[in-house]
Formats: structure tokens, C-alpha cells, sequence
């Protein structure tokens, strides 16, 4: 069946909210924090750590912190606690973007039965699952995907395990890679170009020359099938084939992006159908699945991302953050005199929907709302 991607408007008369038809937690996410609670329960009295941040959401990584979980690592990888202060009795979990196979290892051989608390998500292991098929197939793997972000550095070990491996971040990269493809850059240049993105023995002047692309699971729709695109274009000029003999070089990954990131990028574009006022987003600031959908809106009208309601500072005030310049910034005036005012809300997937009514909640109480959220509620009940 066709899935609805028009957005669902919240009419409080002088504010209308148009929330995206898809917004909010994935399965992912929602098997994650189950997982990591019920482990907390069942061990009372055992010390927890998390391998890094159990999603990218700074709520639900604080009531884990709360409920008294460590994190062993930063989300960039630095080490919070050693790995040698950790014993066979702790209990280690593993967050939903999964980890590398150095890291799996090390814990098992203290003693950690990694598999037992392990919240990776299937869509992930999903992707790792692609790249093993290829490389049975002699493909190396191209990864597209944030160099530093967990997941990629996962799918990065996975797939280095069984075959030649090297990411790329956005087309820029992926433009300069095409061209140790092609043979216009000597392949001894590769190395310091693509220092620490390729695996060990990786050999330019021959990995190259068959290979299939896999993403990490929450890019934006658009780069991941443009840059599949280019390489799969380079491919076909460079070696003359032809869309019937593409596999012998270019394997067939199709997308590997979740189903998550693709319909909430989609009812971002559903949303943007609508001439509206502004964009509020919610999300973590290091979620790179919330910062595609605000990019996305960005290309249309002042958005602002924020983490949660309280970022609002009043009818005039926003605090919210710019990820290309990783910083927060303050804005004044950004809700529009005129009413009514029209506002495009949507939320990322580590992002719980109680965020989302919040904030609906205090942009409304801006407002003489002859509706209350009540009604409104009602209404979708009837
Ligand atoms: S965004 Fe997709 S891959 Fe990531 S946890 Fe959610 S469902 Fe899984």
C-alpha cells in the first residue's frame, strides 16, 4: 500500500502546526531503550556501563546515567572508563549503532558475554550482513557514512574483516576516490588522502577495481543514491560496461539506508509541500539522522533545531544549534507578528514523541489558543 506522506495539521487557530506524517523513535531506538532498562532491572546490585551513548538523545542517555549506567566511552570513541578496571561480573551494553569487532573482542575476552545485552539494530546489522555477502563475492566495500560516527566505525570494522574497505564521507570524497578509479590520481597519493578511512593492506592500484557501496543507515535519500550514482557512472566509462554487465564490477547493494531515515526524509518532504512561517526540528545535536531533516527544511525556510522545549525561551527567544558550525546560537524574533502563524514540526529518530508534544505545548501557550491541546487530541480520537 502507498504510505501517506502529508503532514497532519494542529489547528489552534492563531498557531497551526503542521507535524510530519513521520517523525519521531524508530524501532531501533524503542528496542534500544527497552533492552538497556530491563537489563538494569535484572541486574540490581551489578555495576552497568554502556559501550557509548545508548542513542543519540541526551534525555534518555541522562535517565540511564540516572538509573546509575556508565558510559566506558565518549560517542567520538575516547575512553571515559579503562577497559582494564572492567570485570567478568560488570555488565556491558551494546547501543544500537552496534561496534567494532576490536572492541566486541576485547570485552569478551574479559569476560563479557557481549551477545547477552547487545541493542544493535537490526537494521545495522542489516548493512553488515550486505557488505559480508559481497566480499564473499570478492567485492571490496565502499562505506558511505560520518568517518568518526559509531555506526560507521562498526560497519567500517565489519566490513574490513572480510574485505577491502574505505569510506567516504559526502561526493566530495567520493569525486576524489573516482579518481584513483580511473587512474587520473597515482594510487600512492591515496593513502595520505584517505588516511585512517581504509583498511590495513587496503591496495589502491587494484581494491578499486571491483566494489560495492553501503551507507550508513541514517544519510540523506538523496547523497547516498547520488553518490552510488557517480561511482556506478565512473565504473561503467571506466571499464566500458553496460547495465547488463555493471556486476561484473559495481555489486548491486541497493539502498541501505533504514526504513526510518527514508520516511521521515520523505514526510520532511511531504511537510515542505506547505508554505509555512518557519521549521522547528528536535533532536539531538550529534544525531545525524535529525541533522539530514533539518537540512532538508533549511533549503526552504528559517529552521531551527533544538533538543528539547526548553530552548524556547519565550515567544522571542530561541536558542537553538547550528551543526554546520557546531554551535548553539540565539535568535530573536523568530516567530512571526502576523497570525496565524504557520510552523512545520518534525522530530528525529532518537527523539521520544513526549519531546514533540512539549514542544507544541509551550509554542502554544505563546498564543490565545481558542483550542486546547485537549480538543485537538479529541478530535484525532473521534
Ligand atoms: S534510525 Fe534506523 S538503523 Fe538507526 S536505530 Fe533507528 S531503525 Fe535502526
Amino acid at each position: 500500500m502507498k504510505k501517506d506522506f502529508s503532514p497532519t495539521l494542529l489547528d489552534f487557530g492563531s498557531v497551526q502546526i503542521y507535524l510530519a506524517r513521520h517523525f519521531g523513535f524508530c524501532y531501533g531506538v524503542e528496542n534500544a531503550i527497552d533492552i538497556a532498562f530491563r537489563t538494569i532491572d535484572e541486574n540490581p546490585g551489578k555495576r552497568i556501563f554502556l559501550l557509548s551513548e545508548m542513542i543519540h538523545n541526551p534525555q534518555v542517555n541522562a535517565d540511564l546515567l540516572e538509573r546509575g549506567v556508565q558510559f566506558l566511552q565518549d560517542t567520538n570513541g575516547k575512553q571515559l572508563v579503562p577497559f582494564e578496571s572492567i570485570t567478568k561480573e560488570d555488565v556491558v551494553i551494546i547501543p544500537a549503532f552496534g561496534t567494532t569487532l576490536a572492541i566486541e573482542e576485547k570485552l569478551n575476552s574479559i569476560g563479557i558475554q557481549t551477545e547477552k545485552y547487545n541493542t544493535t539494530c537490526p537494521f545495522v546489522e542489516k548493512v553488515w550482513n550486505r557488505s559480508e555477502q559481497i566480499a564473499k563475492k570478492n567485492y571490496s566495500v565502499i562505506v558511505h557514512g560520518k568517518p568518526s560516527h559509531e555506526e560507521t566505525r562498526a560497519t567500517f570494522s565489519h566490513a574490513a574483516f572480510n574485505t577491502p574497505t574505505v569510506v567516504v564521507n559526502d561526493m566530495q570524497d567520493t569525486v576524489a576516490l573516482s579518481k584513483y578509479i580511473t587512474g587520473e590520481k597515482s594510487p600512492d597519493e591515496f593513502y595520505n588522502e584517505f588516511k585512517g578511512r581504509y583498511s590495513v593492506g587496503f591496495d589502491a592500484s587494484k581494491d578499486l577495481q571491483r566494489f560495492g557501496v553501503v551507507n550508513q543507515t541514517t544519510m540523506l535519500a538523496s547523497d547516498t543514491q547520488a553518490i552510488a550514482d557517480l561511482l556506478k557512472k565512473v565504473m561503467i566509462s571506466h571499464y566500458n560496461l553496460s547495465e547488463a554487465t555493471i556486476e561484473e564490477r559495481f555489486a548491486d547493494t541497493r539502498d541501505t539506508l533504514c526504513y526510518a531515515t527514508n520516511d521521515n526524509q520523505t514526510a520532511v518532504y511531504g511537510l515542505l509541500q506547505t508554505e509555512a512561517d518557519l521549521a522547528i526540528v528536535v533532536g539531538g545535536y550529534n544525531s545525524s539522522n535529525t541533522s539530514h531533516l533539518v537540512e532538508l527544511c533549511e533549503e526552504k525556510l528559517p529552521t531551527y533545531f533544538i533538543n528539547t522545549e526548553e530552548k524556547i525561551i519565550s515567544k522571542n527567544i530561541i536558542q537553538h544549534y547550528n551543526f554546520h558550525k557546531k554551535e548553539q546560537i540565539t535568535t530573536e524574533n523568530f516567530l512571526p507578528v502576523e497570525t496565524p502563524v504557520k510552523i512545520l514540526l518534525t522530530s528525529g529518530a532518537s527523539c521520544p514523541d513526549a519531546m514533540v508534544e512539549s514542544v507544541i505545548t509551550k509554542l502554544v501557550s505563546f498564543y490565545d489558543a481558542t483550542i486546547t491541546m485537549e480538543d485537538i487530541i479529541n478530535e484525532f480520537a473521534d
